[in-house]
């Protein structure tokens, strides 16, 4: 799926993806190193200096993946589907979104869980901007 959907080693993860609207890819700070976007390139068919104009923009000193609408937080990562909620470039996007959390729990999903259970309704999506 998105930032996460990783192989953790250990224990399994507390968290489901699958079950989440992709609040992670909703960051506006997906870095993108020089690594990230050869990957992003190559999978795109085109040149670096290309895929860097077409897919990033420059954030605060940081190069980071540009965003698109998005009726659920306001804007998010360019290159989720925003009706399967799914990253469409799984296996070409950036080393950030492959670790991430980086732990068995994710913080937003413990709280979805909780927003889920409080409204008795397992689909419930707490909007977060706009
Ligand atoms: S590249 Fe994929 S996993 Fe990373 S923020 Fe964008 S949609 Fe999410
Ligand atoms: S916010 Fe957490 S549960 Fe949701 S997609 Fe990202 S890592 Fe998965």
């Amino acid at each position: 799926m998105t930032i996460a959907d990783n192989v953790v080693p250990g224990p399994r993860p507390t968290y489901d993806c699958t079950k989440c609207p992709a609040y992670c890819c909703s960051y506006d700070r997906i870095i993108v190193e020089k690594e990230d976007l050869k990957r992003l390139a190559k999978h795109h068919g085109i040149d670096v200096e290309t895929a860097r104009r077409r897919f990033t923009k420059v954030k605060e000193g940081e190069q980071v993946l540009r965003h698109q609408k998005d009726s659920i937080y306001g804007s998010i990562c360019m290159f989720l589907d925003l009706k399967t909620r799914g990253c469409t470039i799984y296996h070409a996007r950036p080393g950030v979104c492959h670790e991430y959390p980086d732990k068995r729990r994710c913080g937003y999903y413990d709280f979805l869980q909780w927003e889920r259970r409080h409204q008795q309704d397992p689909e419930f999506i707490p909007l977060q901007k706009g």
